[in-house]
């Protein structure tokens, strides 16, 4: 059929190069990834597989580990065999444990040019090394740590102070013939970082590991890397994704997933519609929202599910989901695409369209 708009892609995507980062494709016309980064100590196996393992089941796709001790880099080859979503070892200063995470079989090693002086002259052995292990190499820029000649000649973290650091990076790494690469340009302040990744799509076929650095707690986080990702991703720009939050790495990934869901990058999972409520309202929507949401976690079919605080605008509110209540003096109406097929006590809301729900998955399968 016709898609709908719902489901017509945002953007035509820059074309990108791609690269494989283990089993996940990045770049050219693979779907936008989820990624995080894990807050354990990285030597610490268990915690560290525990935590990756936490991500992989709220649906992150790709799992960064920090490297900044000779205890961790000997962690990376358990850590690199067991978890079941792509290992990328995040190295700021030693060329050697650059080495060591290529050989404990990471899916890619993420370098920091504003930390590559120590890296210059071994930058043909890594390129070597990663050829010949299929590991490709993040360039990850932050504004914090911007290589200190750029700062002088720019006087602070412009987008393009940011983006000739990522570039000259890669231009190292070019002069060995590698070109298996992402990068990033991360800024704490979103505005300079869409400008950074509108002007770095431009200048490079690269695919682009977007980010907010220091995104702050999770709401300010949240808002910030929704507002940046959308902008970017709304214009094409943007293969793979992290939100940073100063909360645990779970809230990451959801609010990632969410974000490319709500461009329709990925497929839905459950949508709940719900309304804000007014002075019509019969019902405690917020709560009401709020269980229904909790019923429907891990729902195996993707869902748009309606919650109305009354039956004056609730239904026409809603046709467009799968399902849904408006609520109406101590009852329930509870409707499937759009029709009214019963009513039932505010008790028996939330059951009640689970059951209608479970006879969707009947008709789907
Ligand atoms: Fe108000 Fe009813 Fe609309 Fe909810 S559905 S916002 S209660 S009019």
């Amino acid at each position: 059929g016709i898609p709908s708009v719902r489901t017509r892609p945002i953007a035509e995507r820059r074309t990108s190069r791609q690269i494989m980062v283990g089993s996940v494709p990045v770049g050219g016309d693979a779907p936008v990834s989820v990624q995080s980064m894990t807050t354990t100590v990285t030597a610490d196996v268990n915690a560290t597989l525990q935590q990756i393992a936490e991500l992989t089941a709220a649906g992150c796709q790709i799992v960064r580990v920090a490297v900044p001790s000779q205890d961790d880099a000997d962690a990376l080859p358990i850590i690199a065999r067991k978890s079941k979503i792509p290992v990328i070892a995040d190295i700021h200063f030693q060329p050697k444990y650059v080495f060591a995470a290529i050989a404990a079989g990471c899916a890619a090693v993420r370098v920091n040019p504003g930390n590559i002086k120590k890296f210059d002259d071994r930058v043909g052995e890594i390129a070597k090394a990663a050829t010949e292990h299929g590991v490709p190499i993040r360039i990850g820029v932050n504004a914090g740590s911007l290589d200190p000649r750029l700062l002088a000649k720019y006087g602070k973290a412009t987008p393009e102070a940011l983006v000739e650091s990522a570039l000259w990076e890669c231009s190292l790494f070019e002069e060995h013939g590698f070109r298996d690469i992402k990068i990033s340009v991360k800024h704490n302040d979103p505005v300079v970082m869409i400008q950074a990744y509108r002007l770095l799509a431009a200048r490079c076929d690269y695919p682009l590991h977007l980010g907010v650095t220091e995104a702050g707690p999770a709401f300010q986080g949240t808002v910030k890397s929704a507002v940046a990702f959308g902008a970017l991703l709304a214009e094409g720009i943007g293969d793979t994704i992290r939100v940073s939050l100063s909360a645990p790495p779970v809230e990451e990934v959801k609010v990632g997933n969410q974000i490319l869901e709500s461009l329709n990058l990925r497929e839905r999972g459950l949508e709940i519609v719900s309304c804000p409520s007014c002075g019509r309202a019969q019902v405690d929507v917020y709560t009401l929202a709020e269980q229904v949401t909790a019923a429907f976690d891990g729902f195996p079919i993707p869902l748009r599910v309606a919650v109305m605080g009354c039956v004056v605008n609730g239904p026409g509110e809603a046709r467009e989901a799968d399902l849904g209540v408006a609520s109406g003096n101590g009852k329930g109406q509870i409707f499937v695409k759009g029709e009214v097929i019963k009513t039932v006590p505010e008790s028996k809301i939330v059951e009640t369209l689970i059951e209608e729900a479970l006879k969707l998955v009947d008709a789907d399968t």
